[in-house]
């Protein structure tokens, strides 16, 4: 995660500033349906963070009280954690997915690179409050040739799909920007 702090933080990117007050829960909107998606590169490396209300990924936000719940979560996170299948990028480009981090009150897979220590409150956590739950995923990719990193195609609205919206921060070699994809348009220039 330091990588990744270290990426976003060294880009001049004003919507960037929640994430470096390890706060962005309370800036990124709470809204059924809706998601957000921050894409950073630089040089080699790719960044893409994804925060969800948990309801879009597995239709509930409590602890999973049954089989059935539990099993929804579970095969959420093998999804959420395929990230080379979750964002197509251009084969030119050489991208190869190095890591995937999942936050989230409830997770159900263990994850040996991650701090298991300090519960699901820490930097980057989603967090639990009022009812609504929300979980966190970062990925994080490598390209042999970032300059032929043009697009982005984005498929988290088949295999999710009570997500209808996601809001996309871009900081990317041309330039930084923001843009709303839906299944209809799932495409990002980067
Ligand atoms: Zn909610």
């Amino acid at each position: 995660m330091t990588t990744l702090c270290a990426l976003f933080g060294a880009m001049p990117f004003h919507a960037l500033h929640a994430h470096e007050g390890h706060d962005h829960q309370t800036h990124a909107a709470h809204e059924h349906g809706v998601a957000t998606l921050r894409v950073a590169s630089a040089d080699k490396a790719l960044v893409i963070e994804f925060l969800s209300p948990l309801d879009n990924l597995v239709g509930f936000e409590h602890e999973p009280r049954s089989d059935e719940q539990r099993k929804a979560m579970a095969d959420a996170e093998v999804l959420l954690r395929d990230g080379a299948a979750l964002f197509s990028l251009p084969a030119a480009a050489g991208c190869q997915l190095l890591g995937a981090k999942l936050d989230s009150p409830w997770l159900q897979s263990e994850q040996p690179d991650h701090d298991h220590g300090h519960g699901h409150s820490d930097a980057h956590g989603a967090t639990e409050h009022e009812g609504h739950a929300d979980l966190a995923a970062s990925y994080r990719f490598e390209c042999t040739a970032p300059d032929r990193l043009d697009s982005l195609h984005v498929r988290l609205f088949d295999s999710f799909p009570r997500l209808r919206e996601v809001r996309v921060e871009r900081a990317t070699a041309s330039g930084q920007g923001a843009a709303v994809l839906t299944p209809a348009k799932a495409e990002l220039p980067l």
